[in-house]
């Protein structure tokens, strides 16, 4: 039964949109009276997965395990009913529907594109009915005790909600550049972590350029993959440049790490000191095995007469462009400046999860990311802040590192829903 009285917004149907809009269904279905969930996509559902909306050609493999699916880890706060109802929606049961159950499985289980990913959660959100407003959020407003979110589709829409989730990862970073970025073979000569992908068409048998690609996590690793997959590796030089540290560590797939991925539990047992620590290693280090071994492919081969990737072990400070080699500025271990010309400098630096910001007037309690993320509390809210203001990708920190990636959706969705939930 809804609660007409409460609305809960969500900006962007991605795994955590369309999680958090199945699971409310579900608990509707099962007597609970749920909030009336407002969920808001400028593209369509998956857009960040299905290779025509940046971040990813779509081709790249998932990095963490499918099985990780909306309903993940079913232990839901609610009760067993719910965990039951949610594994109609689960990745298996996607595969089932489609038959592709059989051949995944005698395949070992191979991890799917990034493609096949939005492919489920376009198919939960359909299967379980879920309603998307199709709109880009411009300007998110307070009013009184409610949040006013205004999108456009065409004409200007507005809606008033209780709470706010935002969702993505937020607009990639990138360095400071001065100057005009110039074209070079209808590639702007300076790309970043989203829009790198809606060339990397373009550089399909480039020859005897100069790439420098900074960055050492996630959004660095599927670039080279990219790259390494398009240009002509033999006369094409890629200089990796992850901040002066000394390589690009690998993803670590051990248990141990895992477990507080996938489920929180003992993360507050942890003091702040040990948690930064484990984030960063996470995070820093973020190349996938399988983004690993196709570097090593290009890197270490004496026997081949290329190399293509080279690591650079300096701190990068700045781009200038204006002409079409773009300069690169950066530090050296022993403090000097440097400057060094490529043909193309691409940002994998991550991305910044205060973006949102931009489509507010009233920020100044959203400017410090890192105070903001020790206020995170565990319906993922901010701590002092009204109306209710939801930033899972804030959560690390205080809640555990999984509530910010993909690898507990099913409690990210509880935790964020259950103040707006209560029994018949
Ligand atoms: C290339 C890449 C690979 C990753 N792989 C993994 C992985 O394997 N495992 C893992 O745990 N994590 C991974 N991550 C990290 C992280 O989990 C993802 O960023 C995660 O998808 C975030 O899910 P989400 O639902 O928050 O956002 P997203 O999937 O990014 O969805 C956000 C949605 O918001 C919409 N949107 C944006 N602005 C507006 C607006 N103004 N108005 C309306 N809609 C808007 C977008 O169109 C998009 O559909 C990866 C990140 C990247 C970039």
């Amino acid at each position: 039964m809804k609660n007409e009285s409460k609305k809960l917004i969500v900006i962007g149907c991605g795994p955590k949109g369309t999680a958090l809009g199945v699971k409310n269904k579900v608990l509707q279905d099962l007597g609970y009276n749920v909030p009336d969930v407002i969920i808001i996509e400028k593209e369509n559902v998956g857009a960040h997965w299905d290779g025509k909306h940046g971040l990813t050609h779509g081709r790249l493999p998932l990095g963490s395990a499918p099985q990780k699916d909306i309903g993940y880890p079913y232990r839901s706060l609610f009760d067993k009913k719910v965990d039951k109802e949610m594994q109609k929606y689960s990745w298996n049961a996607y595969m089932i529907e489609k038959d592709y159950y059989v051949d995944w499985i005698d395949k070992g289980r191979l991890a799917p594109t990034h493609i096949e990913w939005a492919k489920y959660f376009q198919w939960a959100v359909k299967k379980a009915g879920v309603k998307v407003y199709k709109g880009e959020v411009v300007k998110i407003n307070k009013e009184e005790d409610k949040w006013k979110v205004k999108f456009i589709n065409g004409k200007a829409n507005e809606v008033m909600g209780d709470g706010l989730v935002i969702t993505g990862p937020g607009e990639p970073k990138q360095l400071p550049i001065y100057g005009i970025v110039e074209k070079k073979n209808s590639i702007p000569t300076v790309l970043d972590g989203k829009n790198f992908w809606q060339f990397v068409k373009h550089f399909r048998k480039l020859k005897n350029v100069k790439i420098a690609l900074l960055g050492g996590g996630e959004s660095a690793a599927s670039i080279i993959v990219g790259l390494l997959d398009h240009v002509d590796i033999a006369t094409v030089k890629v200089d990796l440049i992850n901040n002066g540290h000394a390589t690009v560590f690998t993803r670590n797939e051990n248990s141990l790490d895992n477990m507080h991925f996938s489920d929180p539990t003992h993360w507050k047992l942890l003091t702040e000191e040990e948690r930064i620590r484990f984030i960063k290693a996470a995070r820093a280090g973020n190349f996938s095995v399988y983004a690993k071994n196709i570097i090593d492919e290009h890197y270490l081969n004496s026997w081949v007469s290329y190399k293509a990737v080279n690591m650079k072990y300096v701190k990068p400070l700045k781009i200038v462009a204006g002409s079409d080699k773009p300069g690169l500025v950066y530090s050296l271990a022993d403090g000097s400046i440097k400057k060094s010309e490529y043909d193309f400098i691409i940002s994998g630096i991550g991305f910044n999860a205060l973006s949102f910001t931009k489509f507010m007037k009233d920020t100044n309690e959203l400017t410090n990311k890192h105070d903001l993320e020790k206020k995170i509390q565990d319906d993922m809210s901010v701590k002092d802040i009204k109306p209710t203001l939801h930033l899972p990708m804030l959560s690390a920190l205080n809640q555990g590192i999984g509530f910010s990636e993909l690898t507990c959706l099913g409690l990210l969705a509880d935790r964020i829903l259950q103040p707006y939930v209560s029994k018949k």
